[in-house]
């Protein structure tokens, strides 16, 4: 499979972009080789300049929970898109679409809209911080919630495949507010609770992590972090990429969790830039304009933004059985990639939560942080490339979970397989 026009891109690019790339996890760096610059998508696939077509594993790293290039999606979009762009004026389809994330999480309400992840996440620890008095917050090692200063503290994803969890640029002061534990490990951080408790203004967490590789929390796990909320600690489930995605309520409805802050991303936008925070109204009105805790933008809350999340929430609200869709081809999956990779005789862990999915070249099992690092990272590399070459785009990274769309179906899981086949 050549790409000789996405070659010349990406070099013509590193001229202009660091590293040729708007996110650094594009470039390829931890597998090597050239990124296809993809230019058209419809459902499962995806095309590059150079014309190959892929199956995507990627969906643009989880937004398009329905695939790409919806029709209903786009026919929103196109139909709000005549009105103008953006007028930084309330607009009714905030309204609509905040009604879609209550109705989601019973636990929210009152949600506010920012424009990505990052913002969401950095915008909660600081209502959090505003709300508690307190300076202290507490993440996962391996967790990513985007890469605000503080947070940017052994951070998955990116950060950590490119080996710097902890980014130059965050002050030393700054990086020291925030305590770093291990995922999964209750007596951890009920020891910390117990310690330190009352100077904790909130606990940050993946509830299913995605960029470490999937990590599925345990049960007492879960409990510990519940127990936080006795010292006064509010708890914020970072559900950017689980959000609408394991279940319409998420993680939190998956698991029957009960944070004090929600954020939202990814699906919420449904392929066009929108994020959320949200949760107990006590809380929430610390947001200027109702409180002290300032938060602002531009582009928050944009029409075209609220009308790709609207489309894709009302078809997932009304469609459980996407979510069932959803889970079957994801155990599809994971038994036929778990049988050829058994035959072949391939040490192999593969953790799945619904519709993400991540297979570790380790014998395991894997639930840190510290277990993930233990997969063979050269040995993935030759996975993702022979996929690649046989038109199977997986995540360029081992520490990222895999995305299926609703339509992903056997025929995809099948593609998969006999690429996988061939690789080995
Ligand atoms: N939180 C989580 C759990 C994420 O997965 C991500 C992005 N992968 C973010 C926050 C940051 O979101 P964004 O890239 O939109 O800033």
């Amino acid at each position: 499979m050549e790409r000789p026009i996405s070659e010349a891109y990406f070099q013509e690019a590193g001229r202009h972009i660091p590293g040729g790339v708007s996110s650094p996890v594009r470039a390829f760096k931890a597998v090597g080789g050239t990124p296809p610059y993809l230019v058209r998508g419809e459902g499962a696939y995806v095309w590059d300049v150079d014309g190959n077509r892929y199956l995507d594993y990627v969906l643009s790293w989880g937004p398009l929970i329905l695939g790409h290039a919806h029709p209903r999606v786009l026919a929103r979009v196109r139909e709000v898109m005549e009105g103008g762009l953006t007028f930084g004026a309330p607009h009714p389809l905030e309204v609509a679409l905040a009604k879609k994330v209550k109705a989601a999480y019973p636990g929210v309400e009152l949600v506010r809209f920012v424009s990505s992840g990052t913002e969401a996440t950095m915008s909660a620890l600081r209502l959090a911080r505003g709300y508690t008095g307190r300076d202290l917050i507490v993440k996962f090692r391996g967790n990513y919630h985007g890469h605000a200063d503080g947070l940017l503290v052994e951070a998955g994803s990116g950060a950590l495949t490119l080996g710097v969890p902890s980014s130059a640029g965050v002050p030393e002061a700054y990086a020291r507010l925030t305590l770093v534990l291990e995922y999964n490990d209750a007596e951890g951080l009920r020891e910390v609770l117990r310690r330190r408790g009352e100077e904790i203004a909130a606990i940050i967490f993946e509830p299913v992590v995605g960029n470490a590789g999937v990590l599925v929390p345990t049960e007492d796990f879960l409990k510990a972090l519940h127990e936080a909320r006795e010292f006064g600690v509010l708890l914020i489930a970072d559900e950017v990429m689980t959000g609408f995605r394991l279940a319409f309520g998420g993680a939190t409805e998956l698991f029957g969790l009960k944070p004090d802050l929600v954020t939202l991303g990814k699906v919420l936008g449904g392929g066009l830039p929108a994020a959320a925070y949200g949760g107990r109204r006590e809380v929430m009105e610390r947001v200027a304009p109702l409180g002290p805790v300032y938060q602002a933008g531009t582009l928050s809350g944009n029409p075209l933004a609220m009308a790709s999340g609207l489309a894709t929430l009302e078809i997932l609200e009304a469609d459980p059985g996407l979510y069932a869709h959803l889970e079957a081809v994801g155990a599809r999956l994971e038994a036929g990639l778990r049988e050829v990779l058994t035959r072949k005789g391939v040490p192999h862990t593969i953790n799945r939560v619904g519709s993400m999915l991540t297979v570790f070249f380790t014998e395991g099992p894997v639930r840190t942080f510290a277990e993930a690092r233990r997969t063979d990272t050269e040995l993935f590399k030759r996975f993702f490339h022979g996929l690649l070459s046989r038109g199977v785009y997986w995540p360029p990274s081992n520490f990222e979970a895999a995305f299926l769309s609703t339509a992903h179906g056997e025929e995809e899981v099948a593609r998969t397989l006999e690429a996988l086949e061939g690789a080995l």
